[in-house]
C-alpha cells in the first residue's frame, strides 16, 4: 500500500477529483489528528465525497463501453463456493424481491464497514456487514472484529428516535480548540464562560499535539470529562469546539473559505451559528478497523474471494490515523487487486455456464429464500429499529470506547437474548416481493447480531489496551492505552462455528524495520 499510494493523487487528479491547491498551482496539504505535519491532500471538506464522484465518473464510462454491468439496488446476501473456492454470489432486487444467482471466476468484496452494528454512527445508513458475513459463516476468517475507531468530531445524540449521527471533519480540529467548562455542571452559555474557567483539556493533557491528537485519544478523554460532569448541551454528553481565536485572529472569512460547507451543515442540523457560538461535538461510532482477515493479494481464507477496502482488516492495526481510510480503499481497488486478481484468475479454468444449474448455486439461493421467509412469517410485534436500537446500546454501552471484562461478559449473556428477541419478536409488514425497507433492515440486523457477539468475545479476548480498544483494567496512572506486546502481537483471526464459539486463529505481527513504541502525545 505505502508503495503504490503515491500514484492515488495522479490517479484521482486524473479522473477529475478537484484537489486543493496553493497559489502557484502545487497541490496543498493539511494536517490531520495524531501528526503534526501537513501531509495530507484533500478537498475542502469533501475529499470523500469528490473522490466518490470521480470513481462514480469514471464507473459511468466503463458502464458505456459495456465493459462493466451494474447491479444497482441489489443487495448480495450469499456468497456461493464451488469446490471451496468462490464463484459467485446471490443477490436481492431491493425493488422487487427477486433472488438471483451471479456466476464468477473469482469474487471481490468492497462492501465497507460494519459501524452501523452500534445502531447509530457517521456510516452511511446502508452500510452493513452481510457481505462480510456471509462469507465468514461459508469459511473466510474474520480478523480483529472489536478494534472500531469512535471519532471525536460528531454532532452529539440529541434523543433516543435519532437514527444516524453526523461527522464534522476532523480537519476543524487545525483551528477549533476543545474544551468544557472547569466547573461540574455549568449551566452558564458558552461565551458567558471566561477563559480562566475554561479547561482546554486536550492542549492541557498533550502541549505537544493539542488539539490534533489521535481521534481514540480525544474521544477518550471528551468522554471522560463528561462522565466527570463537565460535559455541555442538554444532554451533558457533549464538548465545545471552539472557533473564537482563529476567528479573532484571522477573521471569519479566512475560516468560511476553509470550512464553510461544514459551518453551514452544522448550522442546518444544529439550528446554532457555529461563527458565534462554539461547536457542540461528542465522539461518535465511525469506522472499523476490523474486517475479513486478506493475505498479501488481499484474499481472504476463501480461495477466490477478495476483499478490498474497509470490508477488510488490513492496514490500520488497533487504531487508523486520519485520511488513510480512502488511501488504502484505493490503493486496493485502483493498484492491488488488479494485479492479485490477475494472478490467480491466471491459475484458474474459466467457469462454464453449467454451473449456475450445480446444487451449490441453488442451495445457495433456498437458503436465502428460506431465510427471507422465515424472518417474513415471525410476524411479531416488534419494529426493526427497536432491536437495532436495543442491540446499539449494549454494543456502544459495553463493546465501546471503553471496555472492561464485566461489560464484556455481561454484553456476552445480552445479545444472545437480543437474538432471540429477534427471531421470535420481529414484525415484517408487506411483501416480501416488493419494495420493502423493513425486510432489508431485517436480513441486515440478523447479521448485525451475530457479529456483535463476535465483537465481545474479541474484546474480552485481548487483555491488553491498544489503538482504539481501551480495556480499563489495562491503562497507565495517566489513563493512556496499556499494551502487552509480549502476549497479544497478533492478528486475531476468527473462525466460524455454528455452536457459537469461535475458533481463534493468531497471525504474530513481527516488525523488521520499525523499533515498537508506546505512543505519546505529550
Ligand atoms: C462521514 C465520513 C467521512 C469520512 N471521511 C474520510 C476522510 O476524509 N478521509 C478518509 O480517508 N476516510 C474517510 N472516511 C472513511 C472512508 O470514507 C471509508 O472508510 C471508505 O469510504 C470505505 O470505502 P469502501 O469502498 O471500502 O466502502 P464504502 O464506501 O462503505 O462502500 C461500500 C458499499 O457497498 C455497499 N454494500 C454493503 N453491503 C452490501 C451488500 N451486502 N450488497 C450490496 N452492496 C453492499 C454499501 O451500501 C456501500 O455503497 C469517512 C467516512 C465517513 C462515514
Amino acid at each position: 500500500m505505502a508503495e503504490t499510494s503515491v500514484n492515488i493523487i495522479d490517479q484521482c487528479v486524473a479522473q477529475g477529483v478537484p484537489f486543493a491547491r496553493e497559489y502557484g498551482g502545487l497541490l496543498d496539504n493539511r494536517s490531520f489528528g495524531g501528526v503534526q505535519v501537513s501531509r495530507t491532500f484533500y478537498a475542502r471538506g469533501q475529499t470523500g465525497q469528490q473522490l466518490l464522484l470521480g470513481a462514480y465518473s469514471a464507473l459511468s464510462r466503463q458502464l458505456k463501453t459495456e465493459k462493466v454491468r451494474f447491479f444497482p439496488r441489489h443487495d448480495m446476501l450469499d456468497v456461493v463456493l464451488l469446490d471451496g473456492k468462490a464463484k459467485g454470489v446471490v443477490t436481492r432486487n431491493l425493488l422487487n424481491g427477486e433472488i438471483k444467482a451471479h456466476q464468477a471466476d473469482a469474487v471481490i468484496l468492497a462492501t465497507g464497514g460494519y459501524g452501523n452494528v452500534y445502531y447509530l454512527s457517521t456510516n452511511a445508513m446502508a452500510s452493513n456487514v452481510t457481505a462480510n458475513w456471509r462469507a465468514h459463516r461459508k469459511g473466510a476468517l474474520f480478523a480483529n472484529p472489536s478494534f472500531t475507531q469512535i471519532h471525536p468530531t460528531c454532532i452529539p445524540v440529541k434523543n433516543n428516535f435519532q437514527s444516524k449521527l453526523t461527522l464534522m471533519s476532523e480537519s476543524l480540529r487545525n483551528d477549533g480548540r476543545v474544551w468544557v467548562p472547569k466547573q461540574k455542571n455549568d449551566k452558564r452559555k458558552p461565551n458567558e464562560i471566561p477563559e480562566q474557567e475554561r479547561d482546554y483539556y486536550l492542549e492541557r493533557i498533550y502541549p505537544a499535539f493539542g488539539n490534533l491528537v489521535p481521534r481514540d485519544v480525544a474521544s477518550r478523554r471528551a468522554k471522560e470529562v463528561c462522565d466527570n460532569g463537565q460535559g455541555v448541551g442538554p444532554t451533558g454528553f457533549a464538548v465545545y469546539l471552539d472557533f473564537k481565536h482563529v476567528i479573532q485572529n484571522k477573521g471569519e472569512g479566512y475560516v468560511r473559505e476553509k470550512y464553510g460547507n461544514l459551518f453551514d451543515m452544522y448550522q442546518n442540523i444544529a439550528d446554532e451559528n457555529p461563527y458565534k457560538t462554539p461547536m457542540k461535538i461528542y465522539p461518535a461510532v465511525h469506522y472499523t478497523m476490523g474486517g475479513l482477515w486478506v493475505d498479501y493479494n488481499l484474499m481472504t481464507t476463501i480461495p477466490g474471494l477478495f476483499s478490498i477496502g474497509e470490508s477488510n482488516f488490513s492496514d490500520h492495526g488497533a487504531n487508523r490515523l486520519g485520511a488513510s481510510a480512502l488511501m488504502q480503499g484505493l490503493a486496493d481497488g485502483y493498484f492491488i487487486v488488479p494485479h492479485t486478481i490477475t494472478d490467480y484468475l491466471s491459475k484458474e479454468k474459466p467457469g462454464n455456464q453449467d454451473t449456475a444449474n450445480s446444487e451449490a448455486f441453488k442451495n445457495a439461493v433456498n437458503k436465502t429464500e428460506k431465510d427471507i421467509n422465515k424472518i417474513m412469517n415471525i410476524k411479531g410485534d416488534m419494529v426493526v429499529d427497536e432491536i437495532h436500537r436495543e442491540l446499539g446500546k449494549v454494543v456502544w454501552d459495553k463493546v465501546g470506547m471503553s471496555r472492561n471484562s464485566r461489560g464484556l461478559k455481561e454484553a456476552l449473556d445480552i445479545i444472545p437474548k437480543i437474538k432471540e428477541k429477534f427471531w421470535n419478536n420481529v414484525f415484517i409488514p408487506g411483501s416480501k416481493n416488493d419494495y420493502n425497507q423493513e425486510l432489508e433492515k431485517a436480513l441486515r440486523l440478523k447479521d448485525f447480531i451475530e457479529l456483535a457477539e463476535l465483537m465481545a468475545f474479541d474484546a474480552l479476548d485481548r487483555n491488553e489496551s491498544c489503538g482504539a480498544h481501551f480495556r480499563e483494567e489495562f491503562q497507565t496512572k495517566e489513563n493512556e492505552a496499556k499494551r502487552n506486546d509480549i502476549e497479544f502481537m497478533y492478528v486475531a483471526a476468527w473462525k466460524y462455528n455454528a455452536d457459537g464459539k469461535p475458533n481463534l486463529f493468531k497471525e504474530d505481527l513481527k516488525y523488521k524495520h520499525v523499533k515498537l513504541k508506546t505512543r505519546s502525545y505529550k
